[in-house]
C-alpha cells in the first residue's frame, strides 16, 4: 500500500494581487474547516504575495494545514543579481518549499539542468524543500525520446547529490504538452513515467529513498480527473496551475477522496 502522504500544491504562476491571494486563503480556510483531508497542502503564489499570504495563513489559523512555497529562486546567497531572490529570503518570509525547474522557467527563461542543480543545492543548504519539475515536450514523446529526456533531466538535476542530501525532495512530473493546455496525460501515461522515475531513484540512490520520495503529477489536473490520477500506485499528488486559482476548485482537488 502507498504510505506516502499525498501532496497537492497550488502554483498560481503570475496571477492575483496580494489582496486576491489573501481573499483566496480566507475562503479556502473556511472550506477546510480545520481539516487537512490527509494531504500536504502547499500554496505557491508569486513573490509579491508571499508576505501577505503568509500573514493570512497565520490569521486564519491554518499554518498547520497549509504550507507556503515560492515559484523560483536564485542559486546565490546574495549579491548583484538584480531582480532575483535567494533561498534565505524565501525562508525569511515563511516559505518551506520552492519550485525548481518548472518548464515555463526552462522554456522562457532558459533554465538548464545545470542551473536547476545549482538551485537545488542552494535550496537544500538553506533548508527549503525543492519541488523539482521535469517533463518531456510533445515532440519528444512522439519520437519516443520521452524516457531519455526524463532520465537526462533527473541525472542533470540530481547527479551531484548523495542520498542524504535529498531529504524531503518532491519530484513533479509535468509533461510540457499537458501544462495549461487542457490536455492531461492519462493516468496510465502518467503512471508509466512515475514508475520510471521511481525506478531511476532506486537505481541511482536506494530502494528506501525510492519508496519514500513523493512524485507528483502536473498538467491540467482538475477536480474531474484528480481521482483517477491519484488512484495510480506511483502518483503521490498533484502540482496544479489553472484549477488552483479559485478556492472552491482547489478545495475539490484536496478533498477528492472524501
Ligand atoms: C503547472 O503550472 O505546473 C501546471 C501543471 O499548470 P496547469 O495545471 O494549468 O496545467
Amino acid at each position: 500500500m502507498n504510505k506516502r502522504k499525498p501532496v497537492i500544491a497550488a502554483n498560481w504562476k503570475m496571477n492575483k494581487t496580494s489582496g486576491e491571494g489573501v481573499e483566496f486563503v480566507e475562503i479556502f480556510a473556511e472550506h477546510l474547516e480545520n481539516d487537512d483531508y490527509g494531504k500536504e497542502i502547499i500554496i505557491i503564489p508569486p513573490y509579491t504575495q508571499l508576505d501577505a499570504v503568509n500573514e493570512s495563513l497565520v490569521e486564519n489559523d491554518v499554518t498547520d494545514i497549509i504550507s507556503l512555497g515560492a515559484q523560483n529562486m536564485h542559486w546565490e546567497e546574495s549579491g548583484a543579481f538584480t531582480g532575483e531572490i535567494s533561498a534565505d529570503m524565501l525562508i525569511d518570509i515563511g516559505c518551506e518549499y520552492v519550485v525548481i525547474g518548472h518548464s515555463e522557467r526552462r522554456q522562457y527563461f532558459h533554465e538548464t539542468d545545470e542551473t536547476v542543480a545549482m538551485k537545488l543545492t542552494a535550496a537544500f543548504k538553506s533548508g527549503l524543500i525543492p519541488i523539482l519539475c521535469i517533463g518531456e515536450k510533445r515532440e519528444q514523446r512522439e519520437t519516443g525520446e520521452m524516457m531519455k529526456v526524463i532520465e537526462s533531466q533527473l541525472g542533470g538535476a540530481l547527479g551531484g547529490f548523495e542520498e542524504a542530501d535529498l531529504t524531503g525532495l518532491i519530484i513533479a512530473y509535468e509533461p510540457v504538452w499537458a501544462i495549461g493546455t487542457g490536455l492531461t496525460a492519462t493516468p496510465e501515461q502518467a503512471q508509466e513515467v512515475h514508475d520510471f522515475i521511481r525506478g531511476k531513484v532506486k537505481s541511482d540512490f536506494s530502494a528506501t529513498l525510492a519508496e519514500s520520495i513523493r512524485i507528483i503529477y502536473g498538467g491540467s489536473v482538475k477536480p474531474s480527473n484528480v481521482r483517477d490520477l491519484m488512484d495510480k500506485a506511483d502518483i503521490d499528488g498533484a502540482l496544479v496551475g489553472g484549477a488552483s486559482l479559485e478556492p472552491g476548485s482547489f478545495f475539490k482537488l484536496i478533498s477528492f477522496d472524501k
